[in-house]
């Protein structure tokens, strides 16, 4: 458990100091009587007996049961004077006694005085009761502080965490790109501020919004600028938060926050990850997780107990609608559902001019080509995209980021981090030929997208990299798009075996390969594109661990299966015939552009496009890749 260490390394410090005391106490206690007779000097058992048979002793005074005995004797180096020593005795020394009587001297046994015994008892008892309160206090103290370990004694109580901000200093014109979802919210700031406006007509007013949409999206971002904006109370918890290691801490901060939400209304409960909380019940592998399923039946009952025009409205994102519970689905709880996806290209724009406000760019950079450049990021990935590209700037000390800053950003974002080009070898060589061989296909295919560029300088896993345009329009693609793609992926492998032989082929095309199957799977299992007919045999795989039943049946026969299978061959080998053809057939142009790849490291799609024109027609693309 997490916070165990951290109250044992309090423990030890009140132990230290009382454990320290009650030993004090102890020993000054317990010889109090014999202080009186104080014998300072010691005197071994050995040499007592000694002076024992020598009849030197005069008495003998035992302590503590017989175990610590105090002597009057004369002491032979100072002349026989008479004086006294404390000896410790041997537990087992009976014959002792008998010889004290047998010489006659006097001896008094003293009985134990109770002062020790009292101390000890004292002692004994103080220990457990300082703890007890020094723990006491430091629990009270320490609980004041967020993430100390009272939050473990309190769980009794719950001291719920949701935060009640108004000020995040995000506004709605901080969030571009994303036009519906704002719209949406705006409209739920309305519901708040002049709930008259609807309910005069009867309507009512949801109690909750669900924001969807992949990470980076913009969703928390939003929820701030309505806090910003909206003027009213704004609790926000994260789903996680509510699940603790105690069991009941997430039902009764649901609760808690609910009470302060009705308190407080108008406002509004933000839920942010909402789907640690509110993943499907009794799912999953081994059985649902109760604490979660708890939190989850509360929240439930929660919307379902205030009426839809109290003033509260529940806003509450994930990036994983499809594990969410059916329940909070349903209208009357999370009524509505706000789609926040990726921005388009108008939308990445917007995106780049708010972060770009506080950028100092150089007046030829254009954002509307840096837009164009970037389909696919989201609102996470363009802000990163300019604060690399800032970053860039500062470390080759210029005044303002330029274009190169930014493409090479765009790289650095997209493939990872930029590695040292490789000196030439026979593997350079191996590896331009197959980026030239993707770049090579995918410019005489028709339905390619067109080559930005090709490189041999390696980024992140790649150690050579091909760079395609994407088509804007990501929505719909077509067979042959599909096909082409297929026959791209395996252009590089295509000219390794072309140039040096199917015994040569190297490992360098595994991500290719893994790429491409799955496309070609899909296209017969999913989009009905084989002979196997328009039939969806599979649906989208997702992961079951995540909250689905681990029962992802496949909806077709051992027969289907193997049919599938053949299919799927069949669509690979046919596109990897044609991309062994189109390099065979364009060897020439293949050589020269390895040999410029070599020299330069980097060809650009336009350069490239030249040179394959001098050799082969070019098919038309329905866009070239904007230049930077
Ligand atoms: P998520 O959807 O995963 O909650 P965030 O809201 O946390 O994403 O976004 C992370 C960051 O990305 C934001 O702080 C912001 O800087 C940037 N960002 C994301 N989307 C947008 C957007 N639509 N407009 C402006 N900035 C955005
Ligand atoms: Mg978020
Ligand atoms: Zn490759």
């Amino acid at each position: 458990m997490k916070f165990s260490w951290k109250v044992v390394a309090l423990w030890t410090l009140p132990a230290l100091v009382i454990g320290f005391f009650f030993w004090q106490g102890a020993f000054a206690g317990a010889p109090a009587d014999m202080s009186k007779n104080a014998a300072n000097t010691r005197m071994t058992y050995g040499r007592f007996l000694e002076y024992l048979n020598s009849d030197r002793v005069n008495s003998v005074d035992l302590y503590e049961g017989g175990r610590t005995a105090i002597i009057e004797a004369r002491d032979p180096d100072l002349e026989n004077r008479v004086q006294r020593w404390r000896v410790d005795l041997p537990v087992n020394a009976p014959e002792l006694i008998s010889k004290l009587k047998e010489k006659a001297i006097s001896f008094d046994a003293h009985p134990m005085r109770n002062d020790g015994a009292i101390w000890g008892l004292l002692g004994n008892l103080i220990f457990p009761v300082l703890l007890i309160t020094g723990l006491f206090f430091l629990f009270r103290r320490s609980s004041n502080l967020p993430g100390g370990p009272g939050q473990a004694m309190n769980f009794g109580k719950s001291k719920a965490r949701f935060q009640m901000e108004a000020k995040t200093g995000v506004k709605f014109d901080d969030v571009a790109g994303i036009e519906e979802a704002k719209e949406e919210l705006q409209e739920v700031v309305t519901f708040l501020k002049q709930p008259e406006r609807f309910t005069a007509v009867g309507a009512r007013i949801p109690k909750g919004v669900l924001l969807v949409g992949p990470p980076g999206t913009g969703k928390t971002l939003l929820a701030k600028a309505i806090a910003g904006e909206a003027g009213v109370p704004f609790f926000s918890i994260s789903g996680s938060e509510f699940v603790e290691m105690f069991v009941g801490v997430g039902a009764s901060r649901v609760r808690d926050l609910f009470k302060k939400a009705k308190d407080n209304a108008p406002c509004i409960i933000f839920i942010d990850e909402i789907d640690a909380v509110g993943r499907q019940r009794g799912a999953g592998i081994g059985g649902g997780n109760d604490e979660r399923e708890q939190t989850l039946n509360q929240l439930l009952t929660e919307m379902d107990g205030f009426e839809g025009n109290t003033g509260i409205i529940i806003i509450a994102a994930t990036n994983r609608p499809d594990v969410l519970d059916s329940a909070l689905l349903r209208p009357g709880r999370f009524d509505r559902q706000v789609t926040v996806d990726a921005p388009d290209i108008k939308g990445r724009l917007e995106i780049l001019q708010v972060h770009a406000r506080n950028k100092k760019l150089d007046p030829s950079v254009s954002l509307d080509a840096i837009a164009r450049r970037t389909p696919g990021f989201t609102g996470a990935d363009l802000a990163n995209l300019l604060n690399e590209g800032a970053i860039l700037t500062a470390r080759r000390r210029k005044e303002a980021i330029t274009l190169r800053e930014i493409d090479d950003a765009v790289d650095r974002v997209v493939a990872g981090m930029e590695g040292t080009p490789l000196v030439d070898s026979k593997s350079k060589r191996l590896i331009a030929y197959h980026e030239i061989g993707h770049a090579l296909v995918g410019t005489l295919l028709k339905d390619h997208d067109p080559v930005q560029k090709v490189t041999l300088i390696p980024r992140g896993q790649a150690q050579g990299l091909t760079w395609f345009t994407p088509n804007e329009e990501q929505g719909l693609i077509s067979r042959s798009q599909l096909k082409a793609r297929i026959t791209g992926a395996l252009g590089g492998r295509a000219a390794e075996e072309v140039i040096f032989g199917a015994a040569e082929v190297t490992t360098g095309a595994g991500g290719d390969l893994q790429q491409l199957s799955g496309m070609a799977r899909q296209m017969v299992t999913r989009f009905g594109m084989s002979n196997l007919g328009p039939l969806s045999l599979e649906s989208q795989q997702g992961e079951v661990f995540l909250g689905r039943d681990w029962t992802t049946r496949s909806e077709y026969s051992e027969a289907i299966a193997s049919r599938i299978d053949a299919q799927v061959r069949e669509i690979v080998e046919q596109c990897y015939d044609n991309a062994k053809k189109i390099i065979r057939d364009h060897r020439t142009v293949t050589d020269r552009l390895v040999d410029l790849l070599i020299e330069k490291e980097t060809i650009d799609g336009e350069e490239f496009r030249q040179i394959v024109a001098e050799y082969a027609e070019v098919p038309e693309k329905q866009q070239y890749a904007p230049q930077l």
